[in-house]
């Protein structure tokens, strides 16, 4: 599935450098390394502003808190994604309420949104799940006829892009994570809130550093999320390699949708346009998911699961108030999805024997 090693002497060497570089500084906490990466960021996604933050949780914590969501206010997501956007929400003080998906692409599902809103709702928090963008003109509209903000989670997400816009431009922010395994890695934990609203982005830096506005003086409780500087410098290494890197997830998740074939599972709905997909997962669903993984398997093809446990199935969010029609979307797909290696890692005949063996099933 993911093969986390640097790639080639060269890179490791830039890597090391990298580091290097941050030690003979002896800046180690919000220095020029961060500084440089939120610029970036910044300017990549098409954001005025990007607030380097410790992960993707805090970054959907911070922005949260940023505009000034908290205790009351309730915040609609979909119950098929990782756990941390949930957390994120509960750890603003705020009360996440879950939406269905559409089967057909696993994304929160939007009468299914429009179901859970009340006087409370304040936002929407969309998830562009496994790297895909899609219809987020609907989502602006729906959030502006309803008077709410509009969140993006963008974790699984970067460099994807719906009508020249990059994916966390779209809503009020958009929360990133670099951890190791997204499409851009950091060598341990990292994230970043990018957004156009320069009151937000001021905000969060104050969140992120305790609440302190200037040497010693908290106008605010905030927490401990800063980017550290060797992370910060990582990651203007790795930015260097990731349109590189997008390009060959988006040429394999092109292929599997032109190759697989076989009646006995399905594959999500293909993205509108290339640029709206750039295949963190490539996901596909079946009643037989457990013999085709152990199949794959005995071939020596290694799946994952994403997520075999919608988030109102998880054990200490099962009392969380979600759409009255159910959630029946989101519990068929966690019990048939899986994951199949869609990765730049991997070679030519890597992923034709990956279709053979699917097609072969
Ligand atoms: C990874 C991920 C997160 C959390 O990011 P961390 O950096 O691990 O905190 C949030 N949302 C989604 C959809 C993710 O995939």
């Amino acid at each position: 599935m993911n093969d986390l090693r640097a790639e080639s002497p060269e890179f490791q060497s830039d890597l090391l450098q990298a580091v290097k570089g941050v030690l003979d500084s002896g800046h180690f906490i919000l220095g020029p390394e961060v500084s440089k990466f939120e610029d970036t960021w910044a300017k990549f996604t098409g954001t005025s502003h990007c607030v380097g933050l410790a992960s993707g949780l805090d970054a959907i914590e911070v922005g949260l808190r940023s505009v000034g969501i908290g205790p009351g206010d309730e915040v609609i997501t979909t119950s098929m994604t990782a756990v941390a956007t949930v957390i994120g929400i509960l750890r603003c003080g705020a009360i996440p309420v879950l939406a269905d998906i559409n089967p057909a692409t696993g994304l929160i599902d939007i009468d299914s949104a429009e179901r859970c809103l009340t006087s409370k709702t304040r936002a929407i928090l969309i998830v562009h799940l496994y790297g895909q963008l899609r219809d987020l003109a609907m989502w602006v509209n729906f959030c502006e006829a309803h008077n709410i903000l509009l969140v993006e989670d963008c974790a699984q997400a970067h460099a994807a892009r719906e009508n020249d816009s990059t994916a966390g431009s779209f809503g009020i922010f958009g929360a990133y994570s670099f951890y190791p395994t997204k499409n851009l890695g950091a060598i341990g934990d990292a994230g970043a809130l990018v957004t156009h609203d320069s009151d937000l982005a001021h905000s969060a830096k104050i969140l992120r550093n305790y609440g302190q506005v200037t040497r010693y003086v908290h106008d605010v409780v905030g927490i401990n999320s800063r980017l550290d500087e060797i992370q910060a410098a990582i990651l203007t290494i790795q930015f260097g390699r990731l349109m590189e890197k997008t390009r060959r997830r988006m040429e394999i998740g092109a292929q599997y949708f032109r190759d697989l074939h076989n009646s006995r599972f399905d594959l999500l709905s293909k993205p509108i346009s290339s640029e709206n997909h750039v295949y963190h997962l490539f996901v596909l669903l079946s009643e037989e998911r457990d013999s085709l993984m152990e199949a794959l398997s005995d071939e020596g093809i290694q799946t994952l699961i994403h997520y075999p446990i919608a988030i109102h199935q998880q054990e200490p969010l099962k009392h969380l108030r979600r759409d009255p029609l159910g959630l029946l979307g989101s519990e068929h797909h966690a019990s048939t999805c899986f994951s199949i290696p869609c990765a730049p890692h991997l070679t030519d005949k890597d992923v034709e024997s990956v279709i053979s063996s699917l097609n072969g099933y």
